[in-house]
């Protein structure tokens, strides 16, 4: 099944759905957790610690996931949907860096 950055973000919501909105709403609380994963991703690529089978503890793939998860829930806490903002930011970069290919010139692998 396809995992997707819509599918990740309404996944997190549901799953702290029990939240107290001002829980929720903790969006420095996630933003100095996003800068502590961006450390720990430092050291495991400084490291070149790669995962091996499914052991991920201490690698760059672990890191790289904890830095998405807490840019996902940032962007939970203000409604803001990720594939748009993306979609619309490589638009304009596009149009920046004067290149050709789009989004939707790519296809999904399944
Ligand atoms: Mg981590």
């Amino acid at each position: 099944m396809n995992l997707t950055i819509r599918k990740m973000q309404k996944y997190l919501k549901e799953k702290y759905k029990r939240t107290k909105p001002e829980e929720m709403k903790n969006t420095q609380r996630y933003f100095l957790k996003l800068i502590e994963e961006v450390g720990e991703l430092a050291e495991v690529i400084r490291k070149d610690k790669r995962m091996e089978g499914k052991n991920i503890k201490g690698t760059i793939e672990e890191e790289l996931s904890d830095v998405l998860y807490y840019v996902l829930m940032i962007a939970n806490t203000y409604d803001i949907d990720l594939e748009e903002s993306f979609r619309i930011k490589e638009e304009l970069n596009s149009i920046r860096y004067g290149h050709t290919l789009k989004i939707d010139d790519i296809q999904d692998d399944d």
